[in-house]
């Protein structure tokens, strides 16, 4: 016997760790640092690292009064109700929830390419299809109501990335707000902010509450992370911030104790360390402005803790980067052949892959492309 016919599902290719590099080429793993998944390069909270110690000796038992903790913690912080937060196994875990608590089979979903491919994954394991619609090169990949309504036809969920892997560009509320009005009152839009805490902008939660000006709303829902500013990548915590009207669908598709006692605890410890959030986030700042500045290629702006650099062959230019000890990410299954994302790391990192890049560029000969945003944006071309 056989699984289900399972060819419409692609695997998800995750950025590549150290060890597995080094083995590979038979190196050791001090010659590597890894700037391929846009984890924390200052490591988890503290406090999160002694709450998964202090644990250790009691995750016997399942986790209830840690769960109900850390929802009521992660509520109080958005001003939300309890049960309007859906605590998950990783971000990834609450795409699953919304989809479970969203699809009927054969219902559609609307994803952003390049984008995430976790979205269209998690939407075919719940029977749903998926549709695309473009963030244009050519545009900078800016985020608009209009490109996305262009296509819209009805899709049951609309899912938005802001700050965008792996562009870092941003979508205003003002927008999002738009977006939500001009599609059916059965359409969610998602709003997946992993990286939010690196923006400046505003959470969609205050589309949901109705506040700072716009109306309450029951047809968004927001996607935060653990795994990117707070540094717990490895533990798989995650959330959904959904209208108080879908409260009651969690209980009904939440797989029983989707967070784990220590991923609970680790969480309550890291939401209170304000502290190690601002270094994480001060540091991608100073990254992503350094990168931008000195890579000798075009680099877009970013609100994530992540560039985008065009470099003509990025298979190419990572494999030599790889070799040279620096990995990074490879966008062809974002759908951007032509680009590497490189994760904003300590100041050394950073220096280290810059430098590493340039040389690169310069010994496999690629053609620069504009650097300066002054520059005229049709000189822009496709990738070669
Ligand atoms: C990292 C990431 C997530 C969530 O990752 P988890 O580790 O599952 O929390 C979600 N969306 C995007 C766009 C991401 O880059």
């Amino acid at each position: 016997m056989q699984p289900r016919d399972l060819s419409d599902h692609v695997a998800y290719e995750a950025g590549r760790g150290i060890e597995e590099v080094a083995r590979e080429l038979g190196r050791d793993p001090s010659e590597f640092i890894k700037l391929a998944s846009n984890e924390n390069p200052h490591g988890p909270s503290p406090a999160a690292a002694v709450a998964i110690r202090e644990t250790a000796s009691s995750v016997s038992s399942y986790p209830k009064a840690a769960h109900a903790d850390l929802t009521t913690a992660v509520a109080d912080r958005w001003g939300v109700g309890d049960e309007q937060v859906w605590l998950a196994n990783g971000g990834d875990g609450a795409i699953d929830y919304l989809h479970r608590a969203a699809l009927e089979p054969a219902d559609d979903v609307l994803v952003p390419t390049p984008g995430f491919a976790y979205y269209g994954m998690s939407s075919r394991f719940h029977h749903g299809d998926v549709r695309e619609y473009e963030l244009s090169r050519a545009a900078d990949f800016a985020q608009e109501a209009d490109a996305v309504l262009d296509v819209y036809d009805g899709e049951r969920v609309i899912w938005l990335t802001s700050p965008h892997n792996p562009t870092g560009s941003t979508m205003s509320l003002t927008e999002i707000e738009c977006l939500a009005e001009g599609t059916d009152e059965d359409t969610l839009v998602a709003v997946d902010e992993a990286y939010g805490e690196f923006a400046d902008r505003d959470s969609a939660v205050a589309l949901i509450e109705g506040r700072d000006g716009f109306d309450a709303r029951d047809d968004v829902a927001v996607l935060r992370t653990f795994s990117k500013a707070y540094g717990l990548a490895g533990v798989r915590l995650g959330y959904a911030v959904v209208p108080a009207e879908w409260a009651d669908a969690y209980a009904r598709v939440n797989t029983p104790f989707a967070a784990s006692e220590l991923a609970c605890r680790a969480g309550l410890a890291a939401i209170d360390d304000d502290e190690h959030v601002r270094r994480t986030v001060e540091t991608a700042r100073e990254s992503r402005a350094y990168m931008r500045e000195n890579i000798d290629t075009h680099v877009w702006e970013s609100e994530g803790n992540f560039v985008l650099a065009a470099v003509g062959d990025a298979t190419a230019v990572s494999d030599e980067m790889q070799e040279r000890g620096v990995i990074v990410r490879d966008c062809s299954s974002f759908g951007l052949p032509g680009c590497v994302r490189i994760t904003c790391g300590t100041e050394e990192e950073t220096e280290r892959a810059v430098e590493t890049l340039n040389d690169v560029l310069d010994d496999l000969d690629v053609e620069p492309e504009s650097t300066g945003e002054s520059e005229d944006p049709d000189a822009e071309v496709a990738d070669p």
